[in-house]
């Protein structure tokens, strides 16, 4: 027969998943010796059974029965006795706490005699109706789904007429004549009165708690948390200890140490003649627990020795929930209580410099995301603010300035000194200039992989990306409000690429010590300075000495290239050549596209070597004895040419006033013919190096070139060079032998030894997964390449899809985090896990990295760890996350705290 229901005496902290964190942990106080009310909980099988049958699972009745039966007997009292009846609680509590988003009904038991009984045995009849009064607007509430501000309005109403804000100053008779409106409220509007019956009330106190696992806000919380639907809740019923008899009680919340900024030292609200809703409604000024200890010192003190035993017992931060109950101390609640990233780094080490846990569980109670949280000037949470709108949180951070809808007024405003904030439907390559100098990015279509977020991502600039109730008109020069306002280029918009607001005017920032620590700005004093600084590094220090994963950087400068080095990088991961082909140099593109000879072809392409050589040799300075990955070229060629659009227009408004250039004729053919509908899946990758020839050969002679040059001067350029989009071994083969002739001609004409420059490719393409066996032949090292992994195992175009529908998917569960976010580890993962496994098996110890967005996601981390890759690489800004959440992967850490 299943067990459904477990006494305190049965609680043990292995049972979380049946009892809920609430639960055991209160079992766990109650073997301490604490003094936790009688209380019993109903596992959470119970609520997943009813929530699948709609209906009790037939065992749970009569155990539940029995354990009342206990409870009566434990408190000496009795459920329902009309002279001295038993009161009790019931609250949910899940594996996982949710706060604020499950229920609680107080006070259960009394009826329209009982609160009789309860005035007289007290004498104390203003608390008797005050409890009821409480009973009725939660059971109407939470059980029979009646809107709250009805309760609330007659509340208000009372107060009004007696002319005060205080619910203190309401005597009995307000009090009894509430009770009276309550119940006609619930009355109308249920259909039927509010049941007198004690048992019954329980009952559907217990239910309503079931069901409200699925209430909308716990499944929005979940979804955003992470935490698995069908999980349950367990029901905790518990005697009522009261904290509103009056001024000698009370209630209140409490910290072991200060979950703001992690500060030693108990923490707390304290409120007098008060049950616990009061204290966290913030309907009355709380006290502190210094008040406390002058209205009580007896129970302040219990509740400070408690406090030091739990943390100790816990070894970590703990929240609690007290009541005083007539001088009397109860402990009503305790968990490992939630932090502030800041608050997580300082007490994990202080926990750690106390001796309390060790380096291995330091690590495991802080993550990358609270260091991502870190890392990024933020908002100032107090200043005055007005949301506008909310897109993707993209990349981190916040930033206000001017809004300029395009690159160069954005570059001009730079120059100039003015802050501003580059305003697009999208991005393109060609807006590079303006992500530069703008403080952040602003699009209103595009998703986390979209051309802003991934460039904005990679520099480390805020971007809100797909703030889909803006609605930009580049063109005209406004931004339109979801109200009708307008904004135009000038005005001041402020973006939080950590939470995706987007705010109007100027909000101010506070500035990140963290950045400065791993810039280097800070000497062995400055850190010694910052409690917060200090910590980071401890944890860092003990990260580096952890890790087996590598961590690498995505970088195409110099200056991004040093910055990773600073933030720790180990090698380049990813050096994506096709911004070399911007700017100036488009016009070579163009002379290669429209080549009509072998000879022209050579020449432009000539005239491109030196220029990329230049950008290889500063790279390779800039990590001058780490690996750098360099992949040839990408992007289908058109994407370097003008848009089609504009060229149309251009050539015809030429050919109405007669006079079009042959070069503009030439362009537009050229962008017509190369056109593609699915540019993603045409002529690019491995495909352009095999199509236009001499390309991949003149960029590798770059490479080799100036590796040579690097070594000739003494420094230590170390090459890999990366093909990519390969599907088939032999495409592979053909460029790598193609690649070996330059090896072999540089090697002769410079007379450096370059034997050593690795040769690999990036597997992007499930068939290239599949078929690692014989890519592996010949590839020396692999790279996946998820976001195109990603893209091609799904069939997501990823410019598109997660500004389209991924927020339905989102919603009905399909996936719980975009999968070009954080991998897919049941179909992406498991590609990158037999290309891994077949790979090494035709090359033993095959070097294998990843190289897409999830290099630097927490949880994918954890998944390349685990599948026995050798390094990620990430963004510049990610590597610090990538370092930490490597090590908390190698220590058996799960990929996030709770
Ligand atoms: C990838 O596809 O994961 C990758 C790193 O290449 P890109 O994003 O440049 O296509
Ligand atoms: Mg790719």
């Amino acid at each position: 027969m299943p067990k459904y229901v477990y006494s305190l005496s049965e609680g043990r902290l292995d049972l979380k998943d049946l009892l809920g964190g609430k639960g055991v942990n209160l079992a766990e106080m109650h073997h301490l010796g604490m003094p936790v009310p009688p209380s019993f909980t109903v596992t959470t099988e119970a609520c997943n059974a009813y929530l699948a049958q709609g209906r009790e699972p037939d065992e749970l009745a009569q155990q539940f029965d029995e354990h009342v039966a206990a409870l009566e007997a434990e408190f000496g009292k009795k459920l329902g006795d009309p002279e001295d009846p038993l009161l009790v609680s019931v609250r949910s509590g899940a594996k996982f706490s949710m706060p604020g988003m499950m229920e609680t009904v107080l006070n259960i038991g009394l009826n329209d005699q009982s609160v009789q009984g309860l005035a007289k045995v007290t004498d104390k009849p203003r608390f008797a109706y005050d409890s009821y009064r409480r009973l009725l607007a939660m059971f109407g509430k939470t059980v029979l789904d009646i809107d709250g501000d009805a309760f609330e309005h007659v509340l208000d109403e009372k107060k009004h007429a007696k002319g005060t804000a205080n619910d203190l100053d309401l005597d009995v008779e307000d009090l009894a004549d509430i009770v009276g409106q309550f119940k006609k409220i619930i009355e109308t509007e249920s259909g039927a009165p509010f049941p007198q019956d004690p048992k019954q009330q329980l009952r559907d106190a217990m239910l309503a708690v079931f069901r409200s696992w699925n209430s909308e806000r716990a499944v929005l919380y979940r979804r955003r948390e992470r935490i698995p639907a069908d999980l349950g809740t367990a029901v905790n019923v518990c005697a009522m200890v009261f904290g509103n008899l009056g001024m000698e009680s009370g209630s209140g919340v409490a910290f072991t140490r200060d979950p703001a900024t992690g500060a030693v030292g108990v923490y707390g609200d304290y409120l007098q003649n008060a049950q616990g809703e009061d204290v966290v409604a913030g309907i009355r000024n709380t006290l502190s627990l210094d008040d406390l200890s002058e209205i009580d010192k007896p129970a302040y003190d219990e509740l400070i020795d408690i406090m030091e035993r739990l943390e100790s017992h816990y070894r970590d931060l703990c929240d609690i929930e007290f009541t005083v109950e007539n001088e009397k101390l109860w402990m009503l609640q305790t968990r490992v209580g939630k932090r502030t990233a800041e608050a997580a780094f300082i007490i994990a080490v202080q926990l750690l410099d106390e001796g309390v846990i060790d380096e291995k569980e330091a690590l495991a109670r802080v993550t990358g995301d609270q260091l991502v949280a870190l890392m990024f000037p933020h908002f100032d949470e107090k200043a005055d603010r007005e949301q506008i709108g909310k897109g993707m949180n993209a990349s981190p951070g916040a930033a206000t300035g001017q809004i300029a809808f395009d690159s160069q007024t954005a570059v001009e405003l730079a120059a100039k000194g003015t802050p501003v904030i580059l305003v697009r439907r999208e991005t393109t390559p060609d807006d590079l200039s303006g992500m530069i100098a703008a403080e952040g990015v602003l699009t209103s279509r595009g998703g986390k992989t979209s051309h802003a977020a991934v460039v904005a991502r990679g520099m480390g600039k805020t971007c809100v990306c797909g703030a889909e109730d803006l609605d930009i008109d580049v063109k005209r020069g406004v931004m339109r409000l979801r109200d009708g306002r307008t904004l135009r280029a000038g005005e001041i918009v402020s973006i939080d690429g950590t939470s995706g607001d987007v705010f109007l005017g100027e909000v101010a920032v506070v500035a990140p010590p963290v950045v400065r620590y791993f810039e280097g700005e800070l000497d062995q004093d400055g850190i010694e300075a910052d409690t917060l600084v200090h910590a980071v590094h401890r944890i860092m220090q003990i990260a580096d000495r952890s890790a087996r994963l590598d961590v690498r950087t995505n970088a195409d400068t110099a200056e991004d290239a040093a910055r990773a080095r600073r933030f720790g990088a180990i090698g380049i991961g990813l050096c994506r050549t096709e911004h070399m082909f911007l700017g100036d140099r488009r016009a070579y593109v163009e002379r290669l596209i429209l080549a009509e000879s072998t000879q022209e072809r050579q020449s432009a392409l000539d005239a491109l070597m030196p220029l990329q050589k230049g950008d290889y040799l500063e790279i390779f300075e800039a990590m001058d004895g780490l690996p750098v990955t360099v992949r040839l070229l990408d992007p289908p060629l058109h994407e370097f040419l003008a848009n089609l659009t504009d060229m149309s227009v251009r050539v015809a408004l030429a050919e109405k006033e007669g006079g079009v250039s042959e070069s503009d004729e030439k362009i537009l053919a050229a962008i017509e013919r190369l056109h593609e509908q699915n540019p993603m899946l045409g002529l690019r990758g491995v495909r352009l190096g095999l199509t236009i020839e001499g390309l991949y050969t003149m960029q590798t002679r770059a490479i080799l070139e100036a590796v040579a040059e690097r070594r000739q001067a003494g420094g230590d350029a170390k090459a890999e060079i990366m093909v990519p989009l390969v599907g088939a071994v032999q495409e592979l083969e053909i460029m790598k032998e193609a690649i070996l002739g330059v090896v072999h001609e540089v090697s002769e004409a410079t007379g450096v030894d370059l034997s050593d420059v690795l040769i690999g490719t990036m597997i992007e393409l499930p068939r290239a997964a599949l078929t690692a066996g014989e890519i592996a032949e010949a590839a020396e090292f692999f790279s996946f390449g998820t976001n195109d992994l990603t893209q091609t195992t799904w069939g997501f175009s990823r410019d598109d899809v997660e500004a389209s529908f991924f927020t339905d998917y989102l919603e009905r569960g399909i996936f719980g985090v975009s999968p070009f976010e954080s991998l897919d580890q049941g179909g992406v993962g498991r590609l990158v896990k037999i290309a891994t496994k077949e790979g090494r098996e035709s090359r033993p110890g095959l070097h294998v990295g990843v190289c897409g967005e999830h290099g630097g996601d927490p949880a994918s981390v954890h998944f390349f760890h685990d599948a026995g890759l050798d390094y990620v690489s990430c963004s510049p800004f990610r590597v610090p996350v990538a370092r930490l959440e490597a090590a908390r992967a190698a220590v058996g850490a799960a990929d996030e705290t709770r």
